[in-house]
């Protein structure tokens, strides 16, 4: 197997060489898809090479990430035409690249870069570390191969592809490699206050309307090591609060003491998509997989066919079983 220098100098001389490039992260993105697409995005236009950003899922970007620049020219992946290098971003499996999935089966070549450690190696270069913190911190890395120093635009838009993974450098991943990378991007012209409000403090009135609910619902199961609660599509029509509002909602149970694992579920008409967030080190990823999702061993997640009693009950045996 290639050492991690030759995959980082094969990503940068393919993307350096190609004719086109599409970039996609999975379906329903976060910050850090949004992140390291459009950071991506820039550093390889700043390279000279033609760059068309895609979305997985929807064809505009999340509310909370519409901020990051470059955001406005994100089209949906499956009206997207064919290009000759496709790069696949956070995604560990080629279904969750969505309407992407077919662009990147089409393409001449596809670099898989990603942190999960569900991995499949889909592509054909892959650079896969499930070290990393953030896929971003994987991109700010190819920087040196590219032979490009970073400008504040892409600086931004990793460091808020970090800051959101780490859970705002928070969480277990929050390595020491992952601060100085974000040390970096600060020096490179990331404005850590803007970027966290932005990101943080810029909510809408429905948006904690829907927490609201969600903690007058939050249940204990499992003597109190395990805290859940849920929503529907009833609570976004009735509080006016957006899908893409939800990224960060199970934070506001993960909070309490005493708590191992967290779930929160979100119920439409017919299945339930499950948030799965540890603690201390127990392992949800193994939850999400064996539900049919995955993800990693703090944060995790799967979608189900059902109701949700149905999938509560599915779901709190396997959770006690690991909390
Ligand atoms: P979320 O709870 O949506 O923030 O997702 C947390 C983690 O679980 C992320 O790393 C996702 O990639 C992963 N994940 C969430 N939903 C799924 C799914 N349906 N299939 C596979 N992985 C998932
Ligand atoms: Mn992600
Ligand atoms: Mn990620």
């Amino acid at each position: 197997m290639p050492g991690r220098d030759e995959i980082l100098q094969q990503v940068a001389e393919t993307l350096l060489g190609a004719r086109s490039v599409a970039i996609c992260a999975h379906v329903d993105p976060d910050g850090d898809a949004m992140g390291s697409t459009l950071g991506l995005t820039h550093l390889l236009r700043d390279c000279g090479v033609a760059v068309v950003p895609l979305l997985a899922s929807g064809d505009h970007a999340p509310a909370t990430y519409a901020f990051l620049p470059g955001a406005s020219e994100l089209q949906a992946a499956s009206s997207a035409p064919a290009v000759d290098v496709f790069v696949a971003l956070d995604a560990p499996d080629p279904v969750r690249l969505g309407g992407g999935e077919e662009r990147a089966r089409e393409a001449h070549t596809l670099i898989v870069i990603d942190h999960h450690p569900d991995n499949k190696r889909f592509g054909d270069i892959n650079l896969v570390d499930e070290h990393a913190a953030a896929t971003g911190e994987l991109l700010w890395e190819l920087l040196p191969y590219l032979d490009c120093s970073a400008d504040t635009t892409t600086a931004s838009c990793l460091f808020t592809a970090i800051m959101t993974d780490t859970g705002r450098f928070s969480y277990g991943n929050t390595s020491p490699a992952a601060l100085r990378h974000a040390a970096e991007m600060i020096e490179a012209g990331a404005n850590v206050s803007d970027l966290y409000r932005r990101v943080y403090e810029n909510r809408s009135p429905g948006a904690l309307a829907l927490v609201a609910r969600t903690l007058d619902r939050l249940t204990f199961a499992n003597g109190g090591q395990i805290a859940y609660s849920w929503i529907d599509e009833a609570d976004f029509a009735e509080t006016g609060a957006l899908p893409e509002e939800t990224e960060n909602l199970i934070d506001e149970i993960r909070v309490v003491s005493g708590v191992e694992t967290v779930a929160l579920l979100k119920a439409s008409s017919d299945s339930v998509r499950v948030s799965l967030r540890a603690k201390n080190g127990y392992d949800v990823g193994l939850v999400a997989r064996t539900l049919g999702g995955g993800g990693h061993a703090a944060a995790a997640g799967f979608t189900r066919a059902g109701s949700l009693d149905a999938v509560l009950g599915e779901l709190l045996p396997l959770l006690s079983s690991v909390s």
